[in-house]
């Protein structure tokens, strides 16, 4: 696990292969997304290294149901008591009413090249005995409204990776955390380090994605904290505007 400062009151944690935030105001936090479920200790560890105890979390924002992104909000929810906020679409999925997630068949296809196969070494490892996990205790949130959490994080629609996908505006700091709508790297990607796509095998909608990332773009953010991937700094236009020239 390693936590890097990303601006004042925000920092990056990475636990197995994926990103989650930390946004502090005072002693309260709020975390966006929070790992895989075998990252759980990692996640508190997280929160020690900014000197939080898990109880100052105040709220986890989720990006979108997949097991790296809610690992650890079972053990949150149960032992803290921790409330749990997404978009109206996203609170359907986490709940499993459907399920938009890469399958086994699709995991194993992935084993074609080496670096597949030890990604999916780790993520068989980090996922196996959760694969039912489901989250029932999820409020809806409505997007473009700022919450009233620490960091006044803003929800934003940004469909396509999953049909309920939000990311989260920090207007404050100018930090966007984009999931997994727009990730810097992933150890499947056959891309360079920077933005991109998550490789299609991950993706549910696709063109919606691409669709995306005009109005992604245009948010007032300078900060890319993404679910996969370091930290990209620069106007978000331009961010955006190398996906293109990659894709
Ligand atoms: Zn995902």
């Amino acid at each position: 696990m390693k936590v890097t400062e990303v601006a004042a009151n925000v920092h990056l944690a990475t636990g197995t292969n994926v990103n989650w935030g930390l946004v502090t105001d005072g002693t309260s936090v709020t975390l966006v997304d929070a790992g895989y479920p075998n990252d759980t200790r990692a996640l508190l560890a997280s929160l020690a290294a900014i000197g939080r105890r898990p109880e100052d979390v105040v709220a986890i924002v989720l990006t979108h149901a997949h097991l790296d992104h809610m690992g650890g909000i079972p053990m949150m929810t149960s032992r803290y008591g921790t409330p749990v906020v997404t978009g109206e679409e996203e609170v359907r999925h986490a709940r499993r009413d459907y399920l938009q997630q890469m399958t086994p068949a699709e995991m194993l296809g992935q084993c074609r090249h080496l670096r597949g196969v030890t990604w999916v070494g780790q993520t068989l490892k980090a996922v196996l005995p959760h694969l039912k996990m489901a989250l029932t205790d999820v409020r809806a949130v409505p997007f473009d409204v700022a919450l009233d959490v620490p960091g006044g994080l803003v929800p934003v629609s940004t469909p396509g990776h999953t049909n309920g996908h939000t990311a989260y505006l920090l207007p404050s700091a100018g930090v966007l955390f984009s999931g997994d709508a727009l990730v810097t790297g992933h150890p499947l990607s056959t891309l360079p380090p920077g933005p991109q796509l998550l490789p299609s095998v991950f993706n549910h909608d696709e063109p919606r994605m691409i669709t995306g990332l005009r109005e992604l773009g245009a948010l007032p953010a300078d900060i890319l904290v993404p679910g996969h991937g370091d930290v990209a700094r620069g106007a978000l236009s331009d961010l955006v505007a190398r996906v293109r020239t990659l894709a």
